[in-house]
């Protein structure tokens, strides 16, 4: 009998010919789901020197790859990226279509899903079927774990994050077939890429960190902020934070660790004077040893870390950082 479900997509993202870890990750999510729905994947690739690229998307599970692949395309320009998805997805009828959750994704994905008219859930951390085969989309909420489906609406879309789901093993014998896609000609542009420029951060990135110091809300103000921040100095740690740290505006959004920010699995995770919120939590994938500084011993964080320091953080961190110099003095 011939299926009737459309593809699973997956819009993937290069930046400068590098395919983003997240896309390979979805890739490899979605296969697994489009084999239980009896259906292909296909993949979304918009750039411009791509010819390499396409390999690796088969690799990691795509069978058909639509490739825009020119100069136009070299920068993300949302106007056209997103007509250019929205065509295709029209004349597809994608069954699923998940974009990853970095800078591009978060804007893209809502555009396009308010051109097709569908939903779209934002920073997933689970992707399953249910017995109908409608797609559950998992978020953190209400302190556990919530569900939300698109039942009648197509695509379902979603958003999830580098390092939700494991890089598939890639099989550089699998091969599929790559649909070159024109760029239309009459898009508005209002808005356009002209160029980019990269800042070089500051320090230790966090999805690769040994180390991640992580400080919340308990910092207090910007004095408490920057000794938290020495912290991870003298690790040489990366430095991350919670939402309230952002909004104080001692951190940036790019360093905030959770559901609508980034993965991190270090092999050890120093928590700060938060507390352990699961929106936070879900951001830490695998950490080997997670401790935690809090002032109050009733805080939920000492139940998600293997040591608890109770303790006022603005009293303790400057000790600790002294301690730690003392250490590595010696062991010169
Ligand atoms: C849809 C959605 C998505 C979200 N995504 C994210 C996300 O990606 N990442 C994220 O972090 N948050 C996210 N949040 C926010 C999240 O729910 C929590 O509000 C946030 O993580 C709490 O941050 P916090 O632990 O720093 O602050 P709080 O919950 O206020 O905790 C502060 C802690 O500091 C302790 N403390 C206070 N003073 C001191 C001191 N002097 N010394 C030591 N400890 C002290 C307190 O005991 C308390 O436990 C999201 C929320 C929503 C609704």
């Amino acid at each position: 009998m011939k299926n009737t479900l459309g593809p699973v997509w997956v819009i993937a993202e290069q930046i400068d010919g590098r395919i983003l870890a997240v896309s390979l990750q979805l890739i490899g999510q979605v296969r697994k789901l489009a084999d239980e729905l009896g259906t292909s994947v296909e993949v979304v690739l918009l750039g411009d020197k791509l010819d390499e690229q396409t390999q690796q998307l088969f690799a990691a599970g795509a069978d058909r790859v639509y490739l825009g692949n020119t100069p136009d395309l070299a920068f993300y320009q949302p106007e056209l990226y997103t007509e250019i998805i929205v065509e295709l997805a029209k004349e597809r009828q994608p069954e699923i279509m998940l974009i990853g959750s970095t800078t591009t994704g978060r804007e893209l994905a809502p555009l396009v899903a308010a051109r097709l008219a569908t939903g779209l859930t934002a920073h997933c951390i689970d992707l399953v079927l249910d017995e109908n085969q409608i797609l559950e989309q998992r978020v953190p909420a209400y302190g556990g774990l919530l569900s939300i489906i698109c039942p009648e609406k197509r695509p379902q879309m979603a958003t999830v994050a580098r390092g939700v789901f494991p890089t598939p093993e890639l099989d550089e014998n699998r091969t599929g077939e790559i649909v070159p896609l024109d760029v239309p000609e009459e898009i508005p542009r209002r808005i356009q890429t002209l160029e980019v420029v990269r800042e070089e951060p500051e320090s230790v990135p966090l999805e690769s960190a040994p180390i991640v110091v992580a400080g919340g809300a308990g910092a207090g103000d910007l004095e408490g902020w920057c000794k938290i921040a020495e912290l991870a100095k003298v690790l040489n740690a990366a430095l991350g934070c919670t939402r309230p740290a952002v909004d104080e505006g001692w951190a940036g959004l790019e360093t905030m660790i959770g559901q609508s920010g980034r993965m991190v699995s270090p092999e050890l995770y120093i928590g700060v004077g938060l507390s352990g919120e699961l929106q936070h939590i879900v951001g830490i994938a695998d950490a080997q040893v997670m401790v935690a500084i809090n002032n109050d011993p009733q805080s939920p964080v000492f139940e998600q870390v293997d040591y608890g320091i109770v303790d006022d953080c603005r009293e303790f961190i400057p000790v600790l950082i002294e301690k730690i110099k003392e250490y590595q003095k010696e062991r010169v």
